[in-house]
């Protein structure tokens, strides 16, 4: 897509987020409802499909442009990215990973949003260290039969394909080595035991899934190979973190648009508050997060586009672009006083949706310890 093309897709995007999604965000939250239309309007604009190769029918935007159009996104309503942002990944799995056949098959009707899903990797007892998850894949003819449970999983009620990490080995030692990714369709055996309820990230659907003698045909073992799953499953998670620090972003630059607008309407003691220096400090604290937010996720997207290893980049990018979503949310509550804490403002959500950016796509504990990890294999003394 060259910068023209670009543009039109953005301009797109912003039109439809005005029209469409801005006057409709704040009641389907609160009520948690589905957005229906949105998703049919997203199918439209080729969402589903955005960071699929053309070949396959997708746009196939490159990782910056992705995350500039999740950024802006989420600045209006976070939820939304995370409707096609881990069916991408999933779709990335096998864009990447795949079989032919495999790609010819699905990547299609991921494409198009007919067929629509997501990653199941976390379960009940593990989500950091998935290599102790216990779902079981035992192979049975051409088939897997699948026992297990997976939770949390992003569009589980929605969605119909799931990327679903299993164990087909469980005295592999190392543990990924028994560990592989299925394209696990809904079907007798697959079903979702209850919807979870959440602070935020509302709209979207986040479910539990049961799967009790599931049958997968082994044809739909990603890639064909056994003990390849870990490395399939975390080989989409770069991307995964520079979407995740994208929406950061746009909750951040959220907060402070709200935050700049307001300061110069409120008054107290005769004048604006953003003419009080207390505000001043927050406001150009909340800017230059923002700006720093942005720079960090172009510079992961763009070593992400050149091919680059960028773990490290990726990293630092989802850590401090959450980080900031989270303290500009509350910042931005602390300068609306006590409407800040009020139903009827947007303010209230940013800091409901902040947190799940600090703790989705690996925590940001775990974020510090890959870039110091890998700060220190690129530096050896
Ligand atoms: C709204 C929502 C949507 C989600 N969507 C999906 C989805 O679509 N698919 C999916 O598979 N999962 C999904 N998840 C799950 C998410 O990826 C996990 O919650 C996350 O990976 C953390 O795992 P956990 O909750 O089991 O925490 P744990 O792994 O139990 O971690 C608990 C705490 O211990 C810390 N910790 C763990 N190990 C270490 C260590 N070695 N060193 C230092 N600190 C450590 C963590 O940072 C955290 O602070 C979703 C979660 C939420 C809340």
């Amino acid at each position: 897509m060259n910068a023209s093309d670009e543009r039109q897709m953005l301009d797109a995007i912003s039109r439809w987020l005005e029209r469409e999604v801005r006057p409709k965000a704040h009641a389907l939250e609160h009520d948690d409802i589905y957005p229906e239309e949105m998703v049919a309007q997203m199918k439209e604009l080729g969402l589903f499909g955005a960071t699929i190769p053309q070949l396959y029918g997708g746009l196939g935007l490159a990782a910056s442009t992705y995350a500039r159009i999740v950024a802006m996104i989420s600045e209006v309503w976070m939820s939304l990215t995370g409707i096609f942002n881990s069916h991408l990944i999933m779709a990335a799995a096998v864009a990447r990973y795949g079989t032919e056949a495999q790609k010819q098959r699905f990547l299609p009707k991921f494409a198009s949003g007919e067929i629509r899903g997501g990653l199941a990797l976390t379960e009940p007892d593990c989500g950091t260290d998935l290599q102790a998850i216990r779902t079981r894949a035992v192979r049975s003819g051409s088939d897997y039969i699948v026992n297990g449970t997976k939770t949390w999983i992003s569009n589980g009620i929605q969605g119909s394909c799931f990327a679903l990490l299993v164990k087909t080995d469980p005295a592999a030692q190392p543990r990924h080595k028994g560990m592989s990714l299925l394209l696990a369709e809904k079907r007798d055996g697959f079903r979702v035991s209850r919807k979870l309820e959440k602070i935020g990230y509302k709209g979207i659907d986040s479910a539990e899934l049961i799967f009790e003698d599931y049958r997968v045909p082994a044809d739909c073992l990603i890639g064909g190979e056994e003990g390849r799953g870990f490395h399939h499953a975390i080989g989409g998670l770069e991307l995964g973190r520079i979407n995740v620090a994208a929406r950061g972003v746009g909750v951040a630059n959220a907060a402070l648009k709200d935050s700049v607008a307001y300061a110069q309407l409120r008054k107290t003691f005769g004048k604006p508050i953003c003419e009080h220096q207390a505000i001043q400090l927050k406001l150009g604290e909340m800017a230059t997060r923002c700006e720093a937010a942005r720079l960090l996720v172009e510079n992961a997207a763009r070593a992400y586009d050149a091919g680059e290893r960028c773990d490290m980049e990726a990293g630092m990018a989802k850590y401090f672009a959450s980080e900031a979503a989270l303290e500009n949310s509350i910042e931005a509550m602390r300068i609306h006083g006590g409407y800040g804490y009020s139903k009827e403002f947007n303010v209230e959500r940013y800091y409901r949706d902040a947190p799940l950016m600090c703790i989705g796509e690996g925590t940001n504990e775990m974020q510090r310890i890959i870039i110091a990890k890998q700060l220190i294999a690129r530096n050896p003394a």
